[in-house]
C-alpha cells in the first residue's frame, strides 16, 4: 500500500460520511496493513480461500480475509499452525486476517455440545473427539493464529428464539466478552465485541451499550442471517448498529447478499464476510452486476462471451462461458477455480464501486441504480 504513511494498528479513519444515510468511507489500520472500508472479506475456512492462491487474492484486490478458529483448531490443530509461525506464514498470506472465535460453529455445527458457565464442551464433527472452547481458549487460539483482528467468543442463538433464551445468550456473551477483553493478544492484534440479542431491539441495545462500555477496537453484529426473513434481518442490524460509536469499525458477520450489504452500509456498517462467492462458484453460479446465473446451463454451450462482460478478472480476460461451463460439467478443478476468481473479483468490485460512490457523494444514486439493474434483469429473465 504505497502512498500511505502507516498508522498504528487499530486506527480507524472515517474519511467521508454520506449526506443522506449513515454510510461512510473509511480506512482501518491493522498490523498487516490498511483495509479500505466498506470491505468484503472472503472466507478462508481451513487456511485457504477455497481454490485460490494468495497471489489470486492480491490480483483480485482482496485486502483482508477471514479465518475460522473452530476449523483450524480441529485440523491441523494449534500445535501445527503455531509451530509453523502462525496463520499468515502457514498459508503464505501477508495481508490482514480476521479470525472468528469459533462460537458460531460450536453452537451450530458441533455434536453433543454442553454449554458451561465458562464455555462449551463439544465433539469434533470429524472424529468425535472432545474439545472445550470458551472465551479464554478462543482468545488463546486466535493469539496462536496471530490474526490481526480477533473476535470475542459469543453465544449465537438460533432463529427463531424466545426472548428468555435470547436474553440468556446476551448475558453469557457479555460476561464472556469481559473475559476476552482482558486476555493477552498477539502483537498488534485488535479485538472486536459482538452484539447479540436476536430479533429483540432492547436486548440488542443492552448488549451494544455494555460492550461499548468495555471498550473494544471494533464491534460486530452477530446472530443475523441465520434463517430470519429479510425485514427482520435488516432491523436486527439497524438495532445493533445504532448504539455503536461512529468512530469504531462495525462489522456484520456472515452477510453476503449485495442488496443486504448495501442496506447495511447505509446503516453505517463497514465490514462483511460470507462464503457466498466461493461456495456458489463450486455450485457453478456466477455473480454479476445484473445478479447471478448458472454457468452450467445449456444456453451457454456456445457462448463465447466472458462470465461477465466488462469484468477485468483473470477468468474473464482469458476464457469464455462455453469453456468454463465445459470444465464445470466434467468436474475439472480449473472450472471452480476460474469461477471463484471471478466471483471474488465481483464482490471486491462491488465494494470498490460503493467506495467510489461514497467518495463522490453519490452513494444513494449508486445504490438505487444497482437495485434497479438487478430488478430489471430479474423481470427480463422471468418474462422470457
Ligand atoms: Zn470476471
Amino acid at each position: 500500500m504505497s502512498g500511505h504513511v502507516a498508522k498504528p494498528s487499530g486506527t480507524f479513519e472515517v474519511l467521508k460520511t454520506d449526506a443522506h444515510s449513515s454510510a461512510r468511507l473509511g480506512r482501518l489500520w491493522t498490523a498487516h496493513g490498511p483495509v479500505d472500508t466498506p470491505v468484503f472479506m472472503p472466507v478462508g475456512t481451513q487456511g485457504t480461500v477455497k481454490s485460490l492462491e494468495p497471489r489470486d487474492l492480491i490480483e483480485n484486490g482482496v485486502q483482508i480475509i477471514l479465518g475460522n478458529t473452530y476449523h483450524l483448531l480441529l485440523r491441523p490443530g494449534m500445535d501445527v499452525v503455531s509451530g509453523c509461525g502462525g496463520l499468515h506464514r502457514f498459508m503464505g498470506w501477508d495481508g490482514p486476517i480476521l479470525t472468528d472465535s469459533g462460537g458460531f460453529q460450536v453452537f451450530s455445527l458441533s455434536n453433543l455440545r454442553k454449554v458451561r458457565e465458562n464455555g462449551v464442551e463439544f465433539r469434533s464433527h470429524i472424529d468425535g473427539s472432545t474439545f472445550f472452547l470458551g472465551p479464554i481458549e478462543a482468545m488463546a487460539v486466535q493469539r496462536g493464529l496471530g490474526s490481526d483482528i480477533a473476535m470475542c467468543f459469543d453465544e449465537c442463538p438460533p432463529y427463531p428464539c424466545d426472548p428468555q433464551t435470547a436474553c440468556q445468550a446476551v448475558d453469557k456473551t457479555l460476561s464472556w466478552a469481559a473475559l476476552c477483553r482482558r486476555e493477552a493478544r498477539a502483537p498488534g492484534q485488535l479485538v472486536f465485541g459482538i452484539v447479540q440479542g436476536g430479533e429483540y431491539a432492547p436486548l440488542r441495545e443492552r448488549c451494544a451499550r455494555e460492550l461499548v462500555a468495555m471498550g473494544f477496537d471494533g464491534y460486530a453484529v452477530g446472530g443475523v442471517s441465520v434463517g430470519e426473513p429479510e425485514p427482520v434481518l435488516l432491523r436486527e442490524i439497524e438495532d445493533g448498529v445504532r448504539h455503536l460509536p461512529v468512530e469504531r469499525p462495525r462489522y456484520v458477520m456472515g452477510l453476503g447478499d449485495f442488496g443486504q450489504m448495501a442496506a447495511s452500509v447505509a446503516n453505517g456498517v463497514d465490514m462483511f464476510d460470507c462464503v457466498m462467492p466461493t461456495r456458489h462458484a463450486r455450485n457453478g453460479s456466477a455473480f454479476t452486476r445484473h445478479g447471478s446465473y448458472p454457468v452450467k446451463a445449456g444456453e451457454y454451450k456456445l457462448d463465447t462471451r466472458p462470465v461477465e462482460e466488462g469484468c477485468d478478472c483473470y477468468a474473464c480476460r482469458h476464457f469464455t462461458r462455453a469453456y468454463i461451463r465445459h470444465l464445470l460439467n466434467v468436474g475439472e478443478i480449473l472450472g471452480v477455480r476460474l469461477l471463484t476468481i471471478h466471483n471474488v473479483r465481483r464482490y471486491v468490485t462491488f465494494m470498490a464501486e460503493m467506495r467510489a460512490a461514497l467518495a463522490a457523494g453519490a452513494f444513494e444514486e449508486w445504490r438505487s441504480e444497482w437495485a434497479a439493474r438487478v430488478q430489471e434483469t430479474k423481470s427480463k429473465r422471468s418474462g422470457e
